[in-house]
């Protein structure tokens, strides 16, 4: 076979540092993962060479009856680890999952709630340059001074503006959302309740974080971060929504469905059924617990609502002098990934920003527990403490290599 390396030996080289960098760097971005050997096998198969547009059964593609198999199998998967009545496994990212949200059910105009992005909410729940926000009238809660969502000025807002949807979820909030709540209000003033659980779902799936299936008319979200599938997105909803939503991501957003990446995902929402995923779950918690107390605790640092109930928190990064921009730098330097962060009220501009997002899901996966969480808060600290002191960077890089070196991603 021409394997890649023989065929286009200058992209093997970025692929090939690509998996270098993978196996070698703590990562603690949170919306990222490792997908399992079964799952990239999935999505390196042949289903990538076929034209599909259409749902199983009812295709405008000759030739469909093997990947309606695939396809079906991931819809039923999908709703049975959630709980759905109605699933859509096609959309090619969680932000056209989103598009499709407000296609169905909004028309340009309209009035959306959603959480601020500059609190923790996505650019697609109405940000002001993104499609959300350009072609509807985006108003937006917040949070209290305790850093937790501001239920009340949300619950005022959906009063006095009378939206046609309200949004739930978040990209950078580490407590948990009270679903229940906003279906409440949705319900009392009429609109559509959307729940983008993205970065939740792996948790929910493992039933350690609240399912907002039962409360909500639709719920978007992505399958590569804690859900640790492909990069993609689905919609998972009430059966009477169901037409409207699948009209909606075709032949409303997208042709061809990516066949592979949907056989990738049927894949991974098999995994997500099992006792191990569970366990990892759990694991993914009880690591950002460490993470959040050692840096808090005992490193002088504060974590943006306090603690965390998830998968990720945020750090407020001004005891230390440094800003998100620069502890990304530094962090990056000692083969440590996070990303910068804005935290509520933040001074410094969207670039910059006063914070750093953390996350532990993929270092779960490649088998870090407690003991190594600790430490890694330790090395992370020890950075922001000298961010431009070479011997200390080159120290922490060391330990890093080593951690990584005990726990291979993919295996050496
Ligand atoms: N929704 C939430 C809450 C997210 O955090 C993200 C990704 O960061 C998305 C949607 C968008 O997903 P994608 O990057 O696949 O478009």
């Amino acid at each position: 076979a021409n394997t890649l390396s023989k065929a286009d030996p200058e992209l093997f080289s970025a692929v090939t540092s690509e998996n270098k960098r993978q196996e070698d760097h703590i990562e603690l971005i949170a919306s990222e993962n490792y997908v399992s050997c079964a799952v990239m096998e999935a999505q390196g198969s042949q289903l990538t060479n076929k034209y599909a547009e259409g749902y199983p059964g009812k295709r405008y593609y000759g030739g469909c009856e093997y990947v309606d198999i695939a396809e079906q199998i991931a819809i039923d998967r999908l709703k049975k680890l959630f709980g759905a009545e109605a699933a859509n496994v096609q959309p090619n990212s969680g932000s056209q999952a989103n598009q499709a949200v407000l296609m169905a059910f909004a028309k340009p105009g309209d009035t959306v709630l959603g959480m601020s992005l500059a609190e923790g909410g996505h650019l697609t729940h109405g940000m002001a340059l993104n499609m959300s926000g350009k072609w509807f009238n985006a108003i937006s809660y917040g949070l209290t001074d305790k850093e937790e969502i501001d239920y009340e000025q949300m619950e005022a807002l959906a009063r006095e503006h009378k939206p046609r949807i309200i949004i739930a979820g978040a990209s950078a909030y580490a407590l948990r959302i009270d679903f229940e709540r906003f279906a409440k209000i949705a319900k009392e003033v009429g609109a559509i309740f959307w729940v983008d659980m993205a970065h939740y779902a792996g948790l929910i799936a493992a039933g350690i974080y609240p399912n907002p299936v039962p409360f909500a008319d639709v719920v978007t979200s992505t399958t590569h971060k804690t859900l640790r599938g492909p990069r993609g997105g689905v919609i998972l909803s009430k059966a009477e929504h169901e037409k409207a939503l699948n009209s909606a991501i075709f032949p409303g957003l997208q042709g061809g469905p990516l066949m592979h990446v949907i056989a990738a995902k049927a894949v991974a929402f098999k995994e997500a059924a099992t006792p191990e995923f569970r366990q990892y779950q759990e694991q993914v918690v009880a690591n950002a617990l460490v993470m959040a107390r050692v840096l808090s605790e005992q490193r002088g640092l504060r974590i943006v609502s306090g603690r965390t109930e998830s998968h990720l928190f945020l750090v407020d990064l001004r005891s230390k002098n440094i800003n998100g921009k620069e502890a990304e730098a530094a962090l990056g330097k000692a083969h440590i990934t996070v990303n910068k962060n804005a935290i509520p009220k933040d001074p410094e501009k969207p670039f910059v920003t006063s914070g750093i997002r953390i996350g532990s899901p993929a270092m779960t996966t490649r088998g870090f527990t407690e003991i190594e969480a600790e430490r890694v808060a330790h090395l992370i600290a020890d950075v922001l403490d000298a961010p431009n002191d070479e011997a200390v960077l080159a120290k922490v890089r060391e330990e890093v290599s080593a951690l990584c070196k005990k726990f291979p991603v993919y295996g050496a």
